[in-house]
């Protein structure tokens, strides 16, 4: 299992990208998280002011 950015929400206030613990998110003009490293812990659900961060 692995996060993803729903990026219709995402309104990139960059929260996620520092509180990642392996700092796999990146920030353009919406957070991207690099699936490949993502170990599902979910700090950036639970810091994230709309919700954008979901399992799958
Ligand atoms: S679930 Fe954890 S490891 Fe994955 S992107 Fe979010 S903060 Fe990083
Ligand atoms: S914390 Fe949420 S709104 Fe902020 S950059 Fe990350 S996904 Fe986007």
């Amino acid at each position: 299992m692995a996060y993803k950015i729903d990026k219709e929400k995402c309104i990139a206030c960059g929260a996620c990208v520092s509180s990642c613990p392996i700092s796999c998110i990146k920030l353009e003009d919406k957070a991207e998280i690099d699936q490949t490293m993502c170990v599902a812990c979910g700090t950036c659900e639970s810091v994230c002011p709309v919700s954008a961060p979901k399992a799958e």
